[in-house]
């Protein structure tokens, strides 16, 4: 067995259409306004937030005589009052490897805001068997032992199943699918495999609060602090009011604007 470690890769964000983004502020009759977002992601919500108040300079809306400029402290604001929605406009595309499906079977609990495409293991057939050790094995040696023990006793089972069933010649790809998924239920709940996972910004403030948290999985919680500290690198204004504290020395992300 292979012994791994949660990985996070970011590959896509939304970003902005300069031409049409122009097009719409002419229309709207503020064609010079420009902003300091980080990045479009940013861009894109607060141009959604100023949309509705016509907040893009004093008088497209006479009842507006005053803006806040710039991007860090609009976004700011819209964390403190809870305009969250704003926050769905923009989505990230991660792919989470190596994790667990400990670790999928809780992310597929949140459901606001996502999109979920999970490895197949009715297609893909177990037969290196790869798994993230959590803290309390990997302290014990007896513990550790009896976990590497287990895992390569099933990873041997794995390819007992294919010998007796002949998987290897069979043809047919719909009876190979069969045996597979019959030959899964006998692989471990830690068994690593790969998840993408697309969500919106808001979601992924949510699913970071609660996922960070001490009394979450060890896993997940490894998973959403490596997954904070690169949003929070990347879109510092949409995380700006987050604080982080070290609990068992993992990430604990915390804000007084919870679920916005
Ligand atoms: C520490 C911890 C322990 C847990 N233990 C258990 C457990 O023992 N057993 C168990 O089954 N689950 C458990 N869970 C999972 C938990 O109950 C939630 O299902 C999961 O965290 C998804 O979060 P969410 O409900 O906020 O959904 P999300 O999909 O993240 O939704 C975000 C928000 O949108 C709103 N929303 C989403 N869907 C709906 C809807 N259909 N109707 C109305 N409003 C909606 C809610 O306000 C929700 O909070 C645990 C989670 C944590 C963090």
């Amino acid at each position: 067995m292979k012994t791994v470690e949660p990985k996070v890769f970011l590959i896509g964000e939304t970003r902005i259409v300069e031409e049409g983004l122009r097009a719409f502020l002419e229309h709207t009759g503020a064609p010079g306004w420009s902003t300091d977002a980080p990045s479009d992601s940013e861009m894109i919500c607060e141009t959604m937030g100023r949309l509705c108040y016509r907040s893009f300079e004093p008088g497209l809306n006479p009842n507006v005589t005053r803006i806040r400029e710039g991007n860090a402290p609009y976004l700011a604001n819209i964390l403190q009052v809870g305009h969250g929605s704003v926050l769905e406009h923009a989505q990230l595309n991660f792919i989470f490897a190596d994790v667990s499906r400990v670790v999928t079977h809780e992310l597929v609990r949140h459901r606001a805001g996502v999109a979920i495409s999970q490895e197949s293991l009715r297609f893909v057939r177990l037969d290196a068997l790869s798994a993230y050790v959590p803290l309390h094995i990997r302290e014990s040696e007896e513990g550790l032992a009896l976990f590497v023990r287990t895992f390569e006793e099933l990873e041997r089972l794995q390819r007992e199943l294919a010998d007796l069933y002949g998987i290897d010649d069979e043809k047919k790809f719909d009876v190979k699918k069969k045996l597979t998924s019959a030959f899964r239920r006998m692989a471990p709940i830690g068994v690593a495999t790969t998840i993408g996972w697309s969500c919106n910004f808001r979601t992924l403030r949510h699913v970071v609060e609660m996922r960070t948290d001490p009394h979450a999985e060890e896993e997940i919680r490894l998973l959403f602090g490596m997954v904070y500290r690169l949003v929070r690198e990347r879109y510092p204004n949409l995380f700006s009011d987050y604080e982080e504290t070290l609990v068992d020395g993992l990430p604990w992300v915390r804000t007084a604007h919870a679920k916005v």
